[in-house]
């Protein structure tokens, strides 16, 4: 029973730090159980995890959901509202962690996470808490006090919700969920929600700026969707094909590029991106100078080296700019991506356009531009969104162009249309040599040993690497969102590493690993892992210095 744990905890005053592992195992409070799941060995050490776990009865009037996006959504409403709830626990004292309580969600975004499980029988709930010493002496008083706040906190925890915060969160995924499927159906590739606030505060703020224009659709583009919870919901709709983004520098068309690529997740109620909702096969794909890349058959953009070199199974430690994008295409196309997002600051121009007087001067090319592949990806009902300020070649096959003018977008098609008549490029459209397509490759299983190098360590280092044994995995181009992505894709590889065989390719391994991702949650004692998406897995395996593959 809990209070007899407050009763060994006081007890254990002075004693060595190690004595906490004696506390392993449920306690029983009052309409909850308390587990104590892992114990840290040393106050200075990653404190230890803690499960409250409430029972059935109490968690009807959690189900407030119709469909899993909403269970989804209720863990993760939880989850913050414990966050918010343990904040004001009193400070302790002790060295390292002591009395340090970590509810972990990074982000605005609604994702499934280790931390919250909503089940037929239970609720259960993880986060670390600091067990308080000084030194290596535990301040059993300190633990005391800590532990009886904490436990009258889960006590009143479920009654004391806010229930209407809770409603609004699940309904707004559910909704999302509901637009999100209808996308492609309806030939969108994005919906982007009246009166939407795009832009962050900073480049490391994931709140609003304030003050923001709030998006307004042109009236050509706009649509609705007849949501389940909040009715008619009206917004531009972005159809399938090329769509450019353009206009002068500073006029907002990186920020609108980006809220695309932030909505294949929902958000939370008050972020300003809550109908921000892209199609979920759509990928960001950008230049990455000095990426690694294994057994990729490059030849639809990178062909005929002048040595003789093959590029129909391309590795390298250290891409160029052309080739990690060409790359990043072609992953990306092997992962099934339906909708690939562009922007021009970060895409290596040579393979974006060849103009006319360099089509004339250069006539051994190495390169097909991705303006010479147009066609192809359409077939592939592959679309393109492209934020393009200074490149006008493309104006000619765009399906949709958008201008935007002091953050308001409008839609300029016919006028691009006939600029391009009355403005001809002269270039010729290529006949590429090699079809667009992607082969899939399978990894072997040694691919994803952590142990290749001796060390066994597997770390997220914020949302930009992954230490992975003795490699450090550069995440930078991914779209990542919380360190517990990161982490959640050290798990993977792990299990990558046990499905791989050699012959089975990438996209059936990750998809394969991310079907078990419930249990694989359960199963780590680290609350610090969230939902990442097969595209993003196998972003990363991509990265993998280590990985080997074959073609299959
Ligand atoms: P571009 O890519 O067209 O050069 P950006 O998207 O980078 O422009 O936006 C330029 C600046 O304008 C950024 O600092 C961004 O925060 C700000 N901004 C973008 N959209 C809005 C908006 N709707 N309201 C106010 N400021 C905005
Ligand atoms: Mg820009």
């Amino acid at each position: 029973r809990l209070e007899d744990l407050l009763d060994r905890l006081e007890a254990l005053e002075g004693k060595p730090y190690p004595f906490y592992k004696d506390l392993k195992g449920v306690w029983r409070g009052k309409g909850f159980a308390l587990r104590f799941v892992y114990v840290q060995g040393d106050p200075f050490a990653t404190p230890s995890v803690l499960e409250a776990i409430y029972p059935g009865e109490a968690l009807e009037a959690l189900r407030v959901y119709t469909r899993e996006e909403g269970r989804v959504a209720v863990e993760d409403f939880l989850l913050r509202a414990l966050k918010a709830r343990l904040r004001d626990l009193p400070r302790l004292a002790g060295s390292g962690h002591s009395g340090a309580v970590r509810v972990e969600v990074e982000s605005p975004k609604v994702l499934r996470r280790a931390g919250a499980h909503l089940g037929k029988k239970a609720l259960s709930l993880r986060f670390r808490v600091g067990l308080p010493a000084q030194g290596r002496r535990i301040l059993g008083r300190e633990a005391r006090r800590l532990f009886q706040a904490l436990s009258r906190h889960l006590e009143a925890f479920l009654q004391e919700l806010d229930r209407e915060a809770l409603l609004r969160h699940v309904r707004q995924a559910e909704d999302f969920a509901f637009i999100q499927e209808r996308l492609a159906e309806r030939g969108l590739v994005a919906f982007v929600g009246e009166g939407s606030l795009l832009p962050r505060e900073s480049g490391v703020s994931q709140r609003p700026l304030k003050g923001a224009v709030p998006f307004q659709s042109p009236p050509s583009l706009k649509v609705a969707f007849r949501t389940p919870h909040a009715g008619e919901v009206w917004g531009m709709g972005l159809p399938q094909g090329l769509t450019l983004i353009t206009g002068g520098g500073f006029h907002g068309k990186t920020t609108l590029l980006e809220a695309l690529v932030h909505g294949v997740f929902p958000h939370v109620p008050g972020d300003g991106r809550e109908w921000v909702v892209t199609d979920p096969l759509a990928q960001r794909v950008q230049s990455e100078d000095g990426r690694s890349m294994k057994g990729v058959d490059l030849r639809p953009f990178v062909h005929d080296l002048p040595l003789g070199q093959d590029t129909a199974f391309f590795s390298t430690e250290d891409a160029s700019g052309s080739t990690s994008l060409a790359a990043a295409i072609l992953e990306a196309l092997e992962m099934g991506a339906r909708v690939l997002l562009l922007d021009e600051d970060t895409s290596a121009t040579n393979l974006l356009v060849r103009d006319a007087r360099m089509q004339a001067l250069v006539r051994r090319e190495t390169l097909t531009p991705i303006l010479d592949r147009v066609q192809d990806f359409k077939a592939l009902g592959v679309s393109l969104v492209l934020v393009v300020g200074g490149v006008g070649d493309y104006l000619d096959l765009a399906d949709t162009v958008v201008l935007m003018e002091a953050y308001r977008p409008q839609e300029v098609t016919a006028e691009a249309r006939a600029i391009a008549r009355a403005h001809p490029t002269g270039r010729a459209f290529g006949e590429p040599r090699y079809p667009l397509r992607a082969v899939p490759r399978a990894p072997l299983p040694a691919s994803f040993d952590p142990r290749r190098g001796r060390k066994e360590k597997v770390k997220g280092r914020g949302l930009r690497e992954l230490v992975y044994g003795e490699e450090t995995v550069d995440l930078s181009a991914l779209d990542l969102f919380e360190n517990a992505q990161v982490r959640a894709l050290g798990a993977l590889f792990k299990r990558l590493g046990r499905l791989a065989d050699g012959r089975t390719p990438l996209k059936a391994l990750v998809e394969r690993a991310l079907l078990g991702v419930e249990d694989l949650f359960a199963l780590e004692e680290a609350p610090e892992l969230a939902w990442v998406r097969p595209l993003e897995l196998a972003a990363a395996a991509n990265r993998l210095r280590g990985l080997e593959v074959v073609q299959v």
